[in-house]
């Protein structure tokens, strides 16, 4: 039994409840080390308190469950097949007590909880499995440190390709899919969200996407990017000036890379999420830019780019040494330009260790 399923099995204990119904794959990865999307196919794991945890798959991913190194067993069924009845005889078999459950109220749909609720008439949904979740996430082991770093290294190094691939006239779709090839050519896995390549005003838009706007000499460059390492993930964001930089833009620049390296200077166990926000956010708007930096300074990062914790004005949480977030101040000028430096860092004893080490000084791409 890993560290993980144990720390489930003594919360439903703790709880009183007798099963641990997990259906979010994410989750399932966290604590199995099996990650696969089922898309709409019925995936899920089963946790007791004391009986003997479970999977069931879809048939076509049995083996590949057993090849993560689950040692318990893990059941298939087929697409003609009810995976509900089925479920309630895996169960029945496991435990004699099927009454309590937690659920991740926050994925488990409507429907597939009346399904249950139907295959299993006896099944009540009292725990919520989703706020434990979001608490096991929160504090990073050894082990999800190295990997974080492991995804730091392809993001500086998909930096590279990036730069690589800008010329006059090339657009931003053109570099997002060349960076990806020379990357996955060099036996990355996958991006960890849609990679961002943005030049000139268009990157002005922080939410907006990578379009076919094409490059000119004296723009601009943004690219927001991430790369998966075994389950676990890195973001990261650059600009770079190419061919020229005029003294507005490299004012503007300066203005960000100084907020970004003062907060991540500062950053350390003890402090407010706020408060970390508040250093960079000051640092703009003494400049004249705060109205330009529209959101908040960073999110949580590990198995995924959107876990909990948010860098941001008026947070009171406090950062304790393995948290994993990033440090993403951003200056955006509509109709002129927009400018952002992101590093993934993880909480240490005494500050932050960033995952990701680009240089940051504005460099001018020829
Ligand atoms: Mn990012
Ligand atoms: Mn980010």
């Amino acid at each position: 039994m890993t560290d993980k399923l144990s720390s489930i099995q003594s919360w439903l204990e703790e709880q009183q409840l007798d099963v641990a119904y997990f259906s979010d794959f994410h989750s399932i990865d966290y604590l199995t080390g099996f990650n696969s999307d089922p898309i709409e196919r019925v995936l899920a794991l089963v946790v007791f308190p004391q009986d003997e945890p479970f999977i069931f798959a879809p048939a076509l991913e049995v083996e590949a469950v057993k090849n993560a190194g689950w040692t318990h067993p893990v059941y298939g069924y087929q697409d003609q097949e009810n995976p509900w009845d089925l479920i309630s005889q895996h169960l029945h078999a496991h435990t004699q007590h099927t009454e309590k459950w937690a659920v991740e109220q926050e994925q488990l749909t409507l429907k597939r909880a009346s399904l249950i609720q139907t295959a299993i008439p006896e099944a009540k949904f009292i725990g919520n499995l989703s706020p434990l979740m979001t608490k096991l996430h929160l504090i990073k082991t050894p082990d999800e440190i190295v990997k974080l770093h492991k995804a730091g290294e392809d993001a500086d190094r998909a930096f590279e390709f990036a730069f690589k691939a800008l010329q006059a006239g090339v657009s931003e779709l053109q570099v997002m899919a060349k960076l990806e090839y020379d990357l996955k050519s060099s036996g990355v896995v996958g991006m960890s969200f849609d990679t961002l390549v943005q030049f000139g005003a268009h990157a002005a838009e922080p939410h907006g996407d990578t379009s076919n706007n094409t490059l000119k000499s004296g723009d601009l460059a943004l690219f927001d990017l991430g790369t998966i390492y075994d389950g676990y993930v890195s973001d990261a964001t650059r600009t770079v000036a190419f061919q020229s930089v005029s003294d507005h833009q490299r004012e503007v620049y300066d203005v960000v890379l100084e907020a970004e390296l003062t907060a991540q200077a500062a950053a350390k166990p003890g402090m407010t999420a706020g408060e970390l926000d508040g250093i960079a956010r000051d640092i703009i708007t003494k400049a004249g830019y705060g109205e330009y930096f529209v959101h908040r300074l960073g999110h949580g990062i590990g198995s995924s780019v959107h876990e909990s914790i948010q860098i941001a004005q008026g947070n009171d949480l406090v950062l304790q040494p393995g948290m994993s977030f990033s440090i993403e101040p951003g200056i955006y000028i509509p109709g002129d330009l927009g400018i952002r430096i992101e590093d993934s860092v993880i909480v240490t004893e005494s500050g932050v260790d960033p995952y990701t080490h680009s240089p940051k000084e504005l460099r001018i791409i020829e």
